[in-house]
């Protein structure tokens, strides 16, 4: 019997799984904490899989991990969690050190794998999926192929630019649809509102984030609630925009910010009627939750080992 190995490398944690063939729930797993700026990430990855490696014959590796990263060559080009990853051959060294083949991408776009193969998005063929969190990740199925493009860049949904004299966007340009609807960008925005003098139950508090935010708007503070309307507008307008582009059946939404409900969905549901530029899109559009949470980046990269290696 052919295994799998899945890892899913974060910033904080390297989870390493194995599975039967056909089957989601893993026969082992590992767990270790990343320690993504000191040096010897490779090692305890390595060793982390090595303590999982089944005596049976394993078939390939999956892995899931921040990008910028190339799935095509398995190099991680210059992830800013692990700093000590530039141009580093990932799969390479790990099939010449396992001696199976090894499949990379990043971890929004196994997620997006994932939600479609295994969770919300079972059964659709044009998949949108987004994470909105610390940042905002996309991943695309379309016409039931993951997405990855030439270079392997493609699916950047949270790069979607919107406005080029926006906000300062993580990746260093101004206006992605992240500067304006990740939860850092929506407490940025509380926080330059009440420097300017805005009132709110906010005011005073040392530091400021989405979910604080999201308690205040249902507390009725107003600023909050407009936070929120203000994300849920432009996220509408991004998404028009992949909807334009991919006409997908279902659109998934995960990541903790996704979680706040109608403070965000109400205001980006108004916003994507009104930008759409077609009606017809949104004729049986399934908006949804994902469902898979935490474990969305390892079942990615155990759907990817498998698809790469069949
Ligand atoms: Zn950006």
């Amino acid at each position: 019997m052919s295994h799998t190995v899945a890892v899913d490398i974060g910033g904080t944690h390297i989870r390493v799984a194995v599975y039967e063939p056909d089957s989601i729930i893993p026969i082992a797993h590992h767990r270790t904490r990343s320690l993504a700026n000191e040096p010897g990430v490779y090692a305890r990855l390595e060793k982390a899989i090595e303590t999982v490696w089944p005596q049976s014959h394993v078939k390939a590796i999956g892995i899931a991990c921040p990008g910028p990263l190339d799935p095509h060559t398995g190099t991680i080009l210059a992830t800013p969690n692990i700093p000590e990853w530039q141009n580093f051959p990932l799969t390479s060294k790990l099939s010449e050190h396992f001696g199976v083949s090894a499949h990379l991408d990043n971890d929004a776009n196994m997620a997006g794998l994932a939600e479609w193969q295994f969770g919300a998005g079972k059964g659709h063929q044009d998949v949108v999926y987004l994470t909105i969190s610390t940042g905002i990740g996309g991943g695309v199925i379309s016409n039931g192929c993951l997405l990855q493009g030439f270079r392997g860049m493609g699916g950047e949904l949270g790069h979607m630019l919107i406005d080029p004299n926006g906000p300062l966007c993580g990746c260093g340009q101004r206006g992605h649809i992240e500067s304006f609807s990740s939860g850092p960008s929506i407490a940025r925005y509380v926080k330059e509102e009440l420097l300017a003098g805005e009132k709110s139950s906010l005011q005073g508090e040392a530091v400021i984030t989405a979910t604080q935010i999201a308690d205040a708007a249902r507390a009725g503070d107003e600023l909050a609630v407009s936070a929120f309307e203000r994300a849920g507008h432009y996220l509408g307008i991004a998404v028009a925009n992949y909807l334009a582009i991919f006409d997908p059946s279902i659109l998934i939404f995960g990541g903790g910010v996704s979680q706040v409900g109608e403070l965000l969905f109400k205001p980006f549901e108004e916003s994507l009627r009104k930008h759409t530029f077609h009606p017809h899109y949104l004729d049986g559009l399934v908006v949804t939750r994902a469902a898979l949470g935490d474990d969305a980046g390892l079942l990615g990269a155990l759907a990817l080992a498998r698809m790469k290696s069949v």
